[in-house]
């Protein structure tokens, strides 16, 4: 299975990527991920990378084109991945299927995590990630229920920068929704609810 995760920044697609990868042993291709990897080795592209995630824009596509297009050459891409925060325009929804068909592969279904813009807003102020792992919690997580590991609020889910990720998601990353819809791959589930129920829905639309 090859899906792509639409949806709002704070919709829950890691959540969501990160129980698939859990249960059905797929690639998890995360580009806010990889660039935060990138920032954080100190490497030429996090540095370049940087200013544009500070800011809540988009990083350049041929950066993440590049990153992408080496990540879904791995050996554990081979069995099924689900791109989480990737395609986020439509010159990279149209470089992904020209890239992925030269691959003799394609998109199965592109899965969008529905949720209203103050839910949204709400959960990206609350959000916490582990600095150790990358799993997402709240700010009721003193430590890492998984690895224990420390709990930290990136900077653009600060309240300064969550606005502008969010315009930029409504004007550059929704007509998606229109583009798979037009090839016949949307699905669409509620993700204003609990984890659980929004993963049972997941999974009912992708027919697992
Ligand atoms: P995310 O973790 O998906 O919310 O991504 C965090 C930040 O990384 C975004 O606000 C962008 O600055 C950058 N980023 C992630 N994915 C992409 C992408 N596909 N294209 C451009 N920039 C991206």
């Amino acid at each position: 299975m090859n899906i792509v995760l639409l949806g709002a920044p704070g919709a829950g697609k890691g959540t969501m990527a990160q129980r698939l990868v859990a249960d059905f042993g797929v690639a998890h291709i995360s580009t806010g991920d990889l660039l935060r990897a990138a920032v954080k080795s100190g490497s030429e592209l996090g540095v370049q990378a940087k200013k544009y995630m500070d800011a809540g824009e988009l990083v350049p596509d041929q950066l993440v084109i590049d990153l992408v297009k080496e990540r879904l050459g791995a050996d554990d891409a081979q069995r099924g991945f689900i791109l989480d925060g990737f395609p986020r325009n439509t010159m990279q929804a149209v470089t992904l299927d020209s890239e992925l068909s030269a691959m003799d592969k394609s998109i199965d279904c592109a899965l969008l995590i529905d949720v209203q813009a103050d839910v949204i807003v709400n959960r990206l102020s609350a959000r916490r990630t582990c600095r150790a792992c990358g799993y997402t919690g709240t700010a009721a997580d003193a430590v890492c229920p998984t690895c224990g590991g420390e709990m930290y609020q990136r900077d653009d889910d600060k309240p300064e920068t969550i606005k502008n990720r969010l315009d930029v998601y409504d004007k550059n990353t929704a007509p998606l929704v229109e583009y798979y819809r037009g090839q016949g791959k949307l699905k669409i589930v509620d993700g204003d609810h609990a984890i659980d129920e929004v993963y049972a829905a997941t999974k009912e639309a992708l027919g697992l």
